[in-house]
């Protein structure tokens, strides 16, 4: 939310805090607990100095469960981001010179300080993004392992001889840092889409400047805050944030910055695409999704309700791999329909802090009206909404776990993202209608197929247009496996071994001249 005042602002008047808020209190107690925490940053990190906007306006972040103002943050723009290159470029000449065992160490000390941190980390995350604790703490166990792998991996980027084709000559490939990286990053993992993209790029050497959410800036500021605290030199890590597209542009523009990593919707990484065009950038792209979670008639209804509810309602559905499209087969249908509206209704809403809860919020109220827009499409065409469909009692952006049946792959439930707490029905009779009811869409990131015919498991894997396919499991994303999309969810792979090949390039040596005494 951008403050009044400045040229950007827009006043939200449901996000004022609701003081009758039972917990209300308590909140604010603990994020009061977290502004005098050593970690707590609210200004840019530039060159190792934390910063204000040069011309001192701010943006507001809020807890999207109360409404309350947890701090603000600077309003920054094309100039901070600038001057955010030009360290990370000075930086870039020494951090790529110092041994890969000096890098690994840095990233081993500032996994552990993230580590020894877990609980502020975890409560920062609730505070401004309003997932559940006990999720925000998985998120900073997820997103540490990121720095702890690639430190390890920092010590394994080899280069290869090749087998000269003239006897004179001996080939030789080398691996080296691309250079500088601009890291745009969204607010559903304020930390894991952050430390999944800095852990490679820091372990081989490049230097980054990271702009996170402006909805999500307070964790980021904090892991960046360990960083130096890890005695990661200034410079090597920057953070900027505030005015999107002037920060993207000036990054962009840069012919400094060799890499774009961006995670996000697929329309802001449709636009870095073309704009990258212009320096000729290296990209990735973490796109959207719109998984589909296929359960046959011979599935364990058990494992596939268990399943479908992990794929599809974490985080109130806010994740690219949640399934968007649970899609199920005619004999297991109504069977399945009615343990999985059982398993949805016992999920408990409300704030992320309170004990057992496992909905919090949707981001912002633009959330919630893209749902409410999604479920009246879906029922003017016939959908059924069998289980919730409407905004929680709760108030703010809380809305019901909601099951939708009848859906059609017209509807928009089956054509978008959702990105709420809404699982639409589809109905299928033979494994080929499914496979083509999968892969209609332009997205191609996470699948979900629950099966216990082994052929069936290969057979339906090998033909979904996916980049990651979960079977039997709802929840699969690991740091040792490589996680992106196909189609229009993405370009690149993040995590894992192939990971570390996204901040790389290959230089090939040719010595001639060899054979000579
Ligand atoms: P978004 O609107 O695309 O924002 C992502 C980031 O891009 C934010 O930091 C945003 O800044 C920034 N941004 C917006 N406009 C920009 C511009 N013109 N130039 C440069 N940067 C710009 O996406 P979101 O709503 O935050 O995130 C949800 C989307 O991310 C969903 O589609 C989800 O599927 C996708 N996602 C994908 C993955 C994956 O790994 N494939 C993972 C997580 C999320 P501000 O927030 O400050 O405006």
């Amino acid at each position: 939310m951008r403050v009044a005042g400045s040229p950007f602002c827009k006043v939200v008047t449901s996000h004022l805090p609701r003081m009758h808020h039972p917990s209300a209190f308590r909140l604010m107690s603990i994020a009061g607990g977290l502004k005098n925490s050593p970690i707590f940053r609210s200004l840019g990190l530039i060159g190792g100095k934390w910063i204000g906007a040069h011309d001192g306006n701010t943006l507001k972040v809020n807890n999207p469960s109360t409404g309350e103002i947890i701090a603000n943050v600077p309003f920054m723009g094309g100039r901070e981001t600038n001057d955010a290159i030009s360290s990370a470029y000075d930086a870039f000449n020494s951090w790529s010179k110092i041994t890969a065992a000096e890098r690994s160490k840095y990233l081993r000390n500032w996994y552990d300080l993230i580590m020894s941190h877990k609980e502020e980390l975890g409560q920062l995350i609730t505070l401004e993004q309003g997932k559940p604790l006990k999720e925000a703490l998985g998120e900073v166990s997820y997103g540490a392992s990121f720095i702890e792998f690639f430190a390890e991996e920092a010590k394994r980027v080899y280069g290869d001889i090749i087998p000269a084709t003239l006897a004179d000559r001996r080939l030789f490939v080398l691996k080296q840092p691309v250079g500088v990286v601009g890291a745009i990053t969204p607010w559903n993992f304020p930390l894991a889409m952050i430390t999944r993209k800095v852990g490679p790029a820091l372990a081989c050497g490049c230097t980054v400047v990271v702009k996170p959410s402006e909805l999500t800036p307070l964790t980021a500021l904090a892991a960046a805050e360990l960083a130096l605290q890890a005695g990661i030199p200034p410079g090597v890590l920057n953070v900027v944030m505030g005015n999107a597209p002037d920060i993207g542009d000036a990054l962009l523009a840069s012919p400094q910055v060799r890499k774009i990593t961006f995670t996000g919707s697929t329309a802001v990484g449709k636009k870095l695409m073309t704009g990258a065009a212009g320096t000729v950038k290296r990209l990735s792209l973490e796109l959207g999704g719109n998984a589909p979670c296929i359960v046959f008639d011979d599935a364990d209804l058990d494992v596939a309700v268990k399943g479908a509810l992990a794929a599809k309602f974490r985080n109130s559905g806010q994740t690219c791999v949640c399934a968007n499209r649970v899609i199920v087969q005619e004999g297991i249908y109504e069977k399945f329909a009615e343990a999985f509206s059982k398993a949805v209704q016992n999920l408990q809403v409300g704030d992320g802090f309170t004990e057992g809860v496992v909905q919090g919020p949707l981001i912002n109220e633009a959330a919630v009206q893209k749902v409410e827009s999604f479920i009246q499409d879906a029922v003017s065409k016939g959908a059924k909404v069998i289980l919730g469909g409407k905004r929680h009692s709760l108030g703010m952006t809380f809305y019901e776990p909601t099951v939708v049946t009848d859906v059609r792959s017209e509807m928009l439930l089956a054509r978008e993202e959702v990105f709420g707490p809404v699982a639409p029905l589809l109905r299928f009779k033979t494994e080929e209608e499914a496979i083509r009811i999968a892969n209609d869409t332009n997205a191609g990131l996470a699948a979900y197929i629950f099966t216990n015919n082994v052929r069936r498991t290969w057979r339906v894997s090998e033909a979904l247009d996916y980049g990651l396919v979960g079977v039997n499991e709802g929840i699969i994303s690991t740091e040792v496996a490589p996680f992106g999309g196909v189609k229009q969810s993405g370009l690149g792979r993040e995590g894992s071994k192939y990971g570390i090949d996204e901040y790389l390039e290959l230089k090939y040596i040719c010595l001639g001249d060899m054979t000579r005494k």
